[in-house]
């Protein structure tokens, strides 16, 4: 089950850990720099515009100036600056680590300077080729059944291809002490259903450039072009039959649609057409007594294909799904092809600088390892200190919160505090780092070690099965900037990357950081209570402890957020989508408003000194609305609303502070201002 975000992960696609055993060889450090200064920024506002009018324009619109988004991004805002900051540091730490050819051997630092310097050899990965992924290609070529192709699909798990039948290993959601394998189906390309189904101009231009794809890959496997296109066509086919059969995003948001506990033994029965115990030999998973069939009809009508049409297309398939699992480790025509094709998402004129792309790859196959030594310089203890103090106030702070809802009745009241007291709370780094010992990293190319990287990764996750869930694992790396809920621990998610400036900062006055990391911290805590957190209870099992009519308060709240959000426009013709957006929605109004209670407990709060022309309760809201200042291309956007949980960053501001008293208050709005809605919700 997915963690409940601070924002979508490819908006902060960085990140990452501690070394076991070794250390990096002591350097001068040069000093660590935010590119976003302590405080508020005067010049990021517009005042041209009325806070009362357009708070996001008002509080932003002159960062937006001064920002336009760079030929690289499909969007620009200060996620992106501390990302790239943090980046930077690694960037640095990197460097060294790839020049350091002293280093022992099988350490860390040797495991991740190789990682990045085989990426950043593009000499080499020229010269290579496709030739490390040929055995892959000759294992595809020699399919002659339909049982053979899906077993194949068992063994393309094992390596990060998403091609049909997957397995996977997660909490069970019922009893959350164990972990559970699962079956899940899919393996379309598209990253999301209404792509395939939909007529509309924006669908019919992301099919044409997905065709394009996987054509040119297929044509730079060897395929002439006519064959390559027949092919892609065919694959588009076969990828729009399995989206029919998969439930629109909205129905997907209960967990219980995805919570089919199957004896092994009654596997056949209920998915036939598959030899299940050769399928999970393949994958290299153990026998199990119970497996997980996540979303059955959609896995049928997968399995049903396997027959239904020619093994040339599955071949096809699963080839081009290989490749383009390695596209970005492969020479420069295999990258831009797929970077072509993800300029249909995001906008994107030209590709990042090379050592970023390095970068965001070792975070992502040794992020523990780099993210050690990122908290080593840019995370001292005492930053941890004051972050967990302040996660600690803003918990006091929902507790009291809770017991005073004029909504919700003793008994859930008593569930929910038992729940909120029982928060696992994770800040910065873990405590212990992931062991890399058992991960080779070589002299390359570089997509040998890619692969290596992912195995790697496959056998940690199948090691996990018939264990108990370790609750000590973390789902992002350090210097990510984003956290997270995760309801099967019942836990919160603060990594050291996003405790920096703009969000965080000990030059900061208690307005700004309350404003800005304050709403994050509140945001993730609301999450363990919106409308897919609260079918789980303090042991993080899915367990219905509301009573009938709280449920029923709380949906009609929840309503409400569903109605206001459907209302915005994100680009011509495409509006949010409250239903899905509404977890999110929920969690910024609930967390801002637990964060504004907080820092009215503050002496800054409660001295009325304005600091900058400001007012300290002012200054909060200014700081909510610049932790969100950004600005994204039309693609971009559109891809968001189809597919992200999360509203854009204009709605997160004026959608939250447009319902809130306390922000209409703090700037005199009145009634009739746009920023002050007829019907107010309040859930917190
Ligand atoms: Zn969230």
């Amino acid at each position: 089950m997915n963690h409940f975000r601070f924002l979508a992960r490819s908006l902060a696609a960085l990140a990452l850990a501690a070394l076991l055993g070794t250390t990096l060889a002591a350097r001068a450090q040069t000093p660590i720099v935010y590119s976003v200064k302590p405080g508020i920024d005067l010049a990021n506002l517009d005042p041209t515009c009325k806070a009362c009018d357009d708070f996001y324009q008002f509080a932003t619109g002159g960062w937006q100036k001064a920002h336009p988004i760079p030929a690289a991004y499909p969007a620009w805002g200060t996620f992106n600056v501390l990302n790239d900051d943090n980046q930077n540091v690694l960037h640095e730490i990197l460097e060294d680590a790839a020049k350091n050819t002293g280093a022992p051997a099988g350490s860390n630092e040797q495991k991740i300077g190789t990682y990045y310097r085989t990426c950043m050899d593009e000499s080499t990965i020229e010269a290579t080729g496709i030739a490390p992924l040929q055995p892959e290609l000759d294992r595809i070529a020699a399919m002659t059944t339909p049982a053979s192709i899906i077993t194949e699909s068992g063994h393309l798990s094992t390596l990060g291809v998403g091609a049909g039948l997957g397995l996977g290993v997660s909490s069970d959601q019922k009893d959350s002490t164990k972990q559970l394998v699962q079956i899940s189906g899919g393996g379309t390309g598209l990253p999301d259903r209404d792509y395939y189904l939909k007529d509309d101009d924006r669908s019919k231009a992301v099919r044409a450039a997905y065709v394009t794809y996987i054509a040119t890959i297929l044509g730079y496997l060897g395929d002439d072009a006519a064959k390559a296109q027949a092919e892609a066509q065919s694959i588009l086919a076969l990828e729009t039959t399995i989206a029919q059969a998969t439930p629109p995003r909205e129905e997907l948001r209960d967990a219980a649609k995805f919570y089919h506990p199957t004896p092994f033994s009654d596997l056949a029965g209920v998915l036939p057409g598959v030899d299940w115990p050769s399928f999970f030999a393949t994958a290299g998973v153990p026998a199990v007594s119970v497996v997980n069939v996540t979303l059955p009809d959609t896995i049928k009508a997968g399995i049903a294909q396997y027959t239904a049409i020619p093994l040339d297309t599955w071949k096809a398939y699963d080839r081009f799904h290989t490749v383009d699992a390695f596209a970005n480790s492969l020479p420069k025509r295999f990258v831009d092809a797929s970077f072509a094709f993800n300029g249909a998402f995001t906008g994107a004129k030209e590709q990042l600088p090379r050592w970023r792309r390095c970068t965001t790859a070792v975070n992502g196959a040794l992020g523990e390892a780099l993210g050690a030594v990122y908290v080593e310089r840019a995370f001292p203890p005492a930053a941890k200190a004051r972050a967990l103090a302040m996660v600690n106030n803003l918990q006091a702070v929902l507790a009291d919160d809770i017991k005073g809802l004029d909504w919700m009745s003793a008994p859930t009241k008593a569930r929910a505090l038992s729940k909120l007291a029982a928060f696992t709370k994770k800040i910065g780094y873990p405590d212990t780092f992931q062991d890399y010992s058992a991960l080779n990293v070589t002299s390359g190319p570089f997509v040998v070690n890619v692969m290596r990287a992912r195995v790697y990764q496959d056998h940690r996750t199948i090691a996990r099965i018939g264990k108990p869930t370790d609750r000590a694992l973390w789902g992002m790396t350090p210097p990510t900037v984003n956290a997270y809920y995760n309801p099967t621990n019942n836990e919160i998610v603060f990594p050291a990357g996003i405790l920096h400036p703009p969000f965080f900062s000990d030059q900061n006055d208690d307005a700004v950081n309350y404003g800005a990391v304050g709403a994050v911290i509140g945001h993730e805590m609301t999450h363990g209570f919106d409308d897919q957190g609260r079918r789980f209870d303090e042991h993080g099992n899915r367990d219905d402890w509301w009573t009938p009519e709280d449920a029923t308060k709380f949906t009609d709240r929840a309503q409400s957020i569903n109605d206001e959000f459907n209302g915005f426009e994100v680009v011509p013709g495409v509006h949010e989508k409250g239903i899905n957006v509404q977890g999110e929605a929920v969690a910024d109004l609930g967390g801002l408003t637990i964060a504004y209670k907080a820092f009215e407990r503050t002496a800054e709060a409660k001295s009325s000194v304005k600091r900058e022309g400001y007012t300290p309760q002012q200054r909060f809201f200014l700081a909510y609305a610049q932790v969100w200042a950004s600005q994204e291309r039309d693609q971009a956007k559109a891809a968001q609303a189809q597919t992200d949980p999360h509203p854009e960053a204009k709605f997160r501001v004026i959608g939250t502070l447009s319902n809130m008293p306390e922000f209409q208050k703090a700037f005199g709005c009145i009634k009739t201002d746009p920023m002050v809605r007829a019907k107010q919700c309040q859930i917190w």
